[in-house]
């Protein structure tokens, strides 16, 4: 009891996905997310040595299922846990949509304490199951000192990635997630948490909660592209589109008019579909060049891949509905990720 009065406090908030999933044994087959948080915490008894874990069981869905509002109320909640005396706080949730989810955390949290995004690539009953693994790892990331004001964190496979730049880059594999731009912030080996480096503290987004979330499409772009996809939206219930053009921004000269047009009628934003790197601003100078578009009025993603960018766009669009005011939130975030 005693003992147990000294280790710090950590809330699990479990959402689902494949560290929830298992099978049922009715049709039709396949594994579906039925583990409660608590079933989760109980399957790793190692927890007791680093923490006192209370589990909260949000939602048990696959993570496609999720949607951003579920993620900005889960924002409010992970900040009130924070507040109310938890030393860090793990979300467990499935990993197709992990990249997306922690980054809204990143950007809404307001909290030094660790935020730890965790999830499994193989479920519980499979041979590779690394659900428990990742769980023990994340918890003991939440409990370290080192991770205060990093923002959300998420940690798989023993690597330590910040949510702004991990992207989940296979289907399978147990190293699934990578930083393309930054590499891991860190690492753990033998249960110690390593820190290489530390990301630059991320400009603030305002306030989005209890507000209608403004609805941004994402939209990627092919070889041979007219167009046709990116005319309908100024017609349909968007408030913003990004494009993820090809390399380092550019589109095919026949869709700048469309384009233009857009701009007219909602923020455009401009990514890479390389879903690395950042966007260039001076190099090319042809019609449909990233020099081009920028001087028609279209926003750069700058260091941002499309996914985050939409997820960005729609923040701070929901915050602040004069277009100008959302573009200067929009730049001072996407600048202060790398300084
Ligand atoms: N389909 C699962 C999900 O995202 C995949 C996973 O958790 O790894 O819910």
């Amino acid at each position: 009891m005693s003992a147990s009065k000294s280790l710090p406090k950590i809330v699990v908030f479990s959402l689902g996905g494949t560290i929830a999933s298992t099978d049922s044994g009715s049709t039709p087959r396949g594994v579906t997310p039925q583990l409660s948080g608590a079933d989760i915490v109980a399957t790793v008894p190692q927890l007791d040595r680093l923490a006192v874990v209370e589990s909260i069981s949000v939602r048990q869905v696959p993570s496609g299922d999720l949607t951003v509002e579920d993620i900005v109320e889960l924002s409010r909640q992970v900040e009130q846990a924070l507040t109310s005396g938890a030393d860090g706080v793990v979300v467990t949730q499935g990993t197709d949509t992990m990249e997306e989810t922690a980054f809204i955390l990143d950007l809404l949290v307001r909290s030094e304490r660790p935020v730890v995004v965790t999830g499994a690539m193989r479920s519980p009953g499979s041979l590779s199951a690394d659900g428990a693994a990742n769980l023990m790892a994340a918890v003991t990331v939440a409990t370290s000192s080192a991770a205060l004001a990093l923002g959300t964190l998420v940690v798989l496979n023993d690597e330590i990635h910040a949510a702004r730049f991990v992207r989940k880059t296979n289907v399978s594999s147990l190293a699934a997630f990578q930083s393309p731009n930054a590499g891991p912030l860190g690492w753990l080996v033998e249960g110690r948490v390593r820190l290489a480096m530390r990301v630059a503290p991320l400009a603030s987004i305002g306030s989005v909660l209890h507000r209608p979330l403004a609805s941004v499409a994402l939209v990627k772009l092919s070889l041979g592209d007219e167009g046709r996809i990116v005319r309908c939206l100024a017609s349909m219930d968007y408030s913003g589109v990004v494009i993820e053009g090809f390399g380092g921004g550019h589109v095919p000269a026949k869709m700048v008019a469309v384009i233009e047009e857009l701009v007219g009628v909602m923020p455009v934003v401009l990514a890479s579909r390389t879903g690395s790197g950042e966007l260039l601003r001076e190099t090319y100078g042809y019609p449909g060049s990233e020099r081009d578009l920028l001087a028609r009025g279209v926003w750069s993603a700058g260091v941002l891949d499309g996914l985050k960018a939409r997820i960005l766009l729609s923040l701070v669009l929901t915050d602040q509905p004069s277009r100008s005011q959302a573009r200067d939130r929009f730049e001072s975030i996407t600048s202060s990720i790398a300084l």
